[in-house]
């Protein structure tokens, strides 16, 4: 039996009738088996539009070896006994949790937020009253900020293809569509992660996990360079002690970060950046990138813009093709945008980041420590919020703000709270406000729909806006057994890097 790995063009609607047939021309052989590798549309050339798709296949007349596929190694360490204590059920969270109860650890993650059925009732509450749930909402709960999400599972991190693999996988085993594994631009939906997250924590606690909601780590207890214990209040109220604890908090929980600060857990600040929302209409954006309205096949347009801005740049980032802009406020005193979308991405609107990198020390004038890097962070974030007293945001259109004009009248959307028409340079530092300015400016030249959207509220949750100091064997500085990890340490961004920093930190914790 031998393999070979071709690459086909492909009609966006192909069906697996005309695959095979496509295969066994290439290899001149009907007896085949194959599975797809790599698929990207490629709509350079709007007459044109295709999938390019790599392929591998294994049949007896190939000369090829088939490819060694190299596989996590989890060490087993059953028989020793030892406890881990994960603060945060997020992407980075679960999986650090998953690969130390696979190595044989006893494992408890604390989530302060609820589980997910109880949560979507609160986030729908919240959508409705206005009325925050410091349990509920869309940072906070079972599966963390990725939960309510487009689940887009791209990673820009190239030193982690095997915890990919492993990610993916256990996604798929709990139900995910087998394609992430192939499409160049992955994405779950938020329909599907509702089923997929509980699926994985209910693996885990069938397996002897103990997963605590509603439950809050509000103290830490020391001795000397170790942590002893972590105090906890809500559904679960009391101590828990164990021998490693790791932190999967996010990057929206600023209390739990001032925290670990005042337990002298280092802390510095890092660059990231700050924007606001787009929206357009999808179709527009269709027939801008495709020259027609729908493409068979293909559920809709997606963009990926940078401008240079000279000085400085400008991106889009999470874009959420056919999806809604949410309220993801991390309390009830704060406003700040992101986006969803479900698996079919079939929405009337599409939405995206248009942020540009933002140094709260630039922004300050001076060095500024990390708890109060999280002050000036959270005064942005409470101005979009103090705008109206409430979770409505400021808005304009994108044409207005290249003109310079004031908007007076903004068109529908998909945000679940009002949009006020006003001018978006009040809320911004000067040069950050002419960069997504500038930036907004050649996107519209790029795509021809885009001066046609609107633009909104305050992103300002990219990636954290401070990092841990972390030893070579990932511990976080000055402790022997705290590990901190996914997006709230500061070395990782979005669902798959921060999973697979739970990982890696786990991996490590298994290995010593
Ligand atoms: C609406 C939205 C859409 C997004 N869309 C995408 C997307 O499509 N693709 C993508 O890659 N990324 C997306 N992101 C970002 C992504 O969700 C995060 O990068 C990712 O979830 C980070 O994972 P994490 O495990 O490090 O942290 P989180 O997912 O933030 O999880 C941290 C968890 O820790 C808990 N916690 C915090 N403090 C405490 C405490 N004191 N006690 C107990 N528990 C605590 C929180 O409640 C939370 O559940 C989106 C985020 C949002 C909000």
């Amino acid at each position: 039996m031998g393999y070979a790995e071709i690459t086909l063009k492909l009609p966006t609607d192909y069906s697996e009738k005309l695959l095979k047939k496509l295969i066994s021309k290439e290899i001149s052989d009907e007896n085949f088996s194959f599975h797809i590798i790599r698929r990207s549309l490629d709509a350079r050339n709007k007459r044109d539009i295709h999938f390019l798709t790599k392929i591998g296949i294994t049949a007896d007349n190939l000369s090829g070896n088939l490819p060694i596929i190299k596989k996590l190694e989890i060490p087993d360490r059953r028989g020793i006994n030892k406890k881990a204590v994960v603060t945060g059920c997020g992407p980075a969270g679960i999986f650090a949790a998953l690969i130390l109860q696979k190595a044989g650890f006893s494992v408890t993650i604390i989530e302060k937020g609820s589980g997910v059925a109880k949560r979507k009732e609160k986030i729908d509450e919240f959508e409705k009253t206005g009325i925050f749930d410091r349990f509920g909402g869309y940072c906070f709960g079972e599966g963390g900020a990725g939960t309510f999400s487009d689940g887009k599972l791209t990673s820009r991190t190239k030193t982690i293809s095997i915890e990919k693999d492993f990610i993916f996988d256990t996604f798929i085993k709990a139900g995910a569509p087998e394609e992430i594994a192939y499409e160049t631009y992955p994405h779950l939906g938020s329909d599907n992660l509702k089923k997929i997250i509980p699926a994985i924590i209910s693996d885990f606690r069938d397996c002897g996990g103990e997963v605590l909601f509603e439950s809050e780590v509000t103290e830490i207890f020391k001795n000397g360079d170790r942590i002893r214990a972590v105090g906890v209040s809500g559904g679960h109220t009391g101590t828990i002690d164990g021998d490693f604890f790791i932190f999967a908090n996010g990057h929206s929980s600023f209390k739990l970060y001032k925290l670990l600060i005042s337990n002298g857990v280092l802390f510095t600040t890092k660059p990231f950046a700050i924007g606001f929302r787009v929206e357009h209409i999808q179709e527009e954006l269709n027939r801008s990138m495709w020259r027609r309205p729908s493409l068979p096949g293909v559920k809709a347009a997606e963009y990926h813009l940078t401008a240079d801005c000279n000085p400085g740049h400008a991106f889009t980032f999470c874009m959420c093709p056919g999806g809604k802009i949410v309220q993801s406020a991390p309390d009830g005193i704060s406003s700040v945008v992101n986006g969803m979308s479900n698996y079919a991405r079939n929405g009337f609107f599409a939405n995206s980041a248009v942020v540009t990198p933002f140094s709260l020390e630039e922004a300050a004038g001076r060095e500024v420590a990390a708890g109060n890097a999280l002050d000036l962070l959270e005064e942005m974030e409470h101005n979009f919020y103090n705008f109206r007293k409430s979770f409505d945001i400021p808005a304009a259109r994108i044409s207005d703000i290249i003109r310079g004009r004031t908007t007076s009248k903004l068109p529908e959307s998909s945000f679940s709270f009002n949009l006020v028409p006003a001018d978006l340079s009040d809320f911004f530092p000067k040069n950050v406000y002419e960069r997504l300015k500038t930036g907004l400016e050649i996107f519209s030249k790029k795509l021809d729909c885009f001066e046609n959207g609107t633009a909104m509220g305050f992103e300002s949750k990219t990636s954290a806006p401070i990092k841990c100091l972390r030893n070579q064997d990932l511990t976080a500085a000055p402790f022997k057994n705290l590990y901190i990890c996914g997006e709230g340490s500061g070395y990782s961004g979005g669902i798959v890097s921060s999973a697979a920093d739970g990982i890696k930190t786990a991996l490590k914790i298994a290995s010593d």
